[in-house]
């Protein structure tokens, strides 16, 4: 969510004719939209203050800007360790941008940080950094209260987009030549339900569900399935809560949804799943996965793991892993636990070693790779479909793309009657020869 907001940012800065450069050296302004879902950015996020931060000295016009997730919790913070910024914004006022900069431009300091976005969400322009795939905001901030999470107190509470405004970005996007959707949102599960007549601030918590959803998720993907042009829908990420038979049958349903669900599970134990406020039972979500595999046995889920998170103990550390094996995921992003300022678990005292949260992570990340690794090989000499986005950024010879279960293939163009570009933004047929944990490479199945 966040490189799609920064395309928002590129969008409303080319409108004051500012463009983007590779060389900070040419740069008259560097704008960093952070993120503060782990300490890791954080701290990747203040070495590169620094780094603009002395490049000021050498051009005192340089100005310098920090949005996203870090400014929208710590703006006096930011003002008072870092006395260079010139501009602070946070996640609920990108679109004042350009007024931002243009008072900066004058020699004032701005800081404007918003706690709630604003009621008409306005609309954006964008410069999107491909031409194949392209993400569309349609929800906004979270209702959970997942006790190790920032994303609520610094996107607060969900707020989608209507269909009418996401169909016409849709249809622009077709218009342009984009194939790929992918609706995005903290919670895109959650789609729909705050546009309820009947919903109220009281009822902005995660357990709401309108009886009969005049909008939800499903019912857009519907709507977007109408528009001529688009040939995959992806949505990103969901909440094991909100995935209803509705949604499950609806992607099995629509030949253009891709049958790809990115549910994270967090953990595999239902003590730690409680202490984090997951709503959710290890059961459930197991039963969840048997509800999508038997109406798309092909289907790829994919999760997001913590390990280490206060009090976890080594039992329960295993079993995430058991349960890893067994659902046996397409994909799992893993971390050890981050604590986070001003969310609950931070505060815990049974916090786990830094060490020891490495050590499982390492385990952790080997079986993810065994699991993956055996999934993959089944693939070996049979034919996937794929969407071709550009070069392979790993030989610029090859041409890389995505199966509908959103794992990469590289593969040679050679035989195409086709140019290289423009297989770009085709589907192909390809053969997979080679697997890996995280990608394959295939060879063009070329018709007749
Ligand atoms: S559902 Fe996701 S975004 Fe929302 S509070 Fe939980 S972890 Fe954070």
């Amino acid at each position: 969510m966040n490189k799609a907001d920064s395309e928002h940012m590129l969008g409303l800065l080319d409108e004051i004719n500012y463009k983007l450069t590779e060389n900070i050296e040419n740069a008259n302004l560097v704008l960093f939209n952070t993120c503060t879902i782990r300490e890791t950015a954080n701290h990747r996020f203040y070495s590169q203050l620094g780094i603009a931060g002395n490049r000021k000295k050498q051009n005192p016009n340089l100005l310098i800007g920090v949005g996203g997730c870090v400014a929208q919790d710590k703006k006096k913070w930011l003002q008072t360790n870092f006395p260079y910024v010139d501009i602070v914004f946070g996640t609920n006022n990108i679109h004042k941008l350009p007024e931002l900069i243009q008072k900066a431009e004058t020699g004032t300091k701005v800081c404007e940080i918003e706690e709630e976005l604003p009621f008409d969400l306005p609309e954006l322009p964008v410069i999107r950094q491909t031409k194949v795939t392209a993400w569309v905001n349609v929800i906004l901030g979270c209702n959970f209260n997942c006790t190790y999470c920032i994303v609520p107190s610094v996107r607060g509470r969900e707020r989608s987009r209507t269909p009418e405004v996401i169909l016409k970005e849709i249809q622009r996007l077709a218009q342009e030549g984009f194939k790929e959707i992918t609706l995005l949102g903290q919670n895109v599960t959650a789609y729909g339900y705050d546009l309820d007549p009947n919903y109220s601030k009281e009822k902005a918590t995660f357990g709401y569900i309108p009886l009969d959803p005049q909008y939800s998720l499903a019912k857009l993907l519907r709507y977007v399935h109408d528009v001529d042009g688009i040939e995959r829908i992806r949505f990103l990420t969901g909440h094991p809560f909100h995935v209803t038979d509705e949604l499950i049958e609806t992607v099995s349903e629509l030949p253009k949804a891709c049958e790809y669900f990115h549910i994270p599970m967090q953990s595999g134990d239902d003590i730690v799943l409680k202490r984090m406020a997951r709503v959710y039972s290890v059961e459930k979500y197991k039963k969840m996965v048997e509800k999508i595999r038997i109406k798309k046995p092909n289907a790829a889920i994919t999760s997001d793991f913590i390990v280490g998170f206060p009090g976890e103990t080594q039992e329960q550390f295993l079993n995430t892993v058991k349960t890893v094996q067994e659902i046996e995921f397409d994909a799992c992003n893993t971390a050890a636990y981050s604590p986070r300022p001003d969310t609950p678990s931070a505060l815990w005292e049974n916090q786990i070693s830094e060490e020891e949260k490495n050590e499982r992570l390492r385990y952790l990340n080997s079986v993810v790779n065994e699991v993956l690794e055996r999934k993959n090989k089944k693939l070996l000499n049979s034919t996937v479909e794929v969407l071709v986005e550009g070069a392979s950024q790993r030989d610029t010879s090859k041409l890389m793309g995505r199966t509908r279960g959103n794992i990469i293939v590289n593969f040679d163009p050679v035989g195409s009657l086709h140019a290289m570009t423009d297989l770009i933004g085709q589907i192909v047929n390809i053969k997979i020869t080679k697997t890996n944990s995280w990608s394959m490479n295939g060879e063009l199945i070329i018709d007749n």
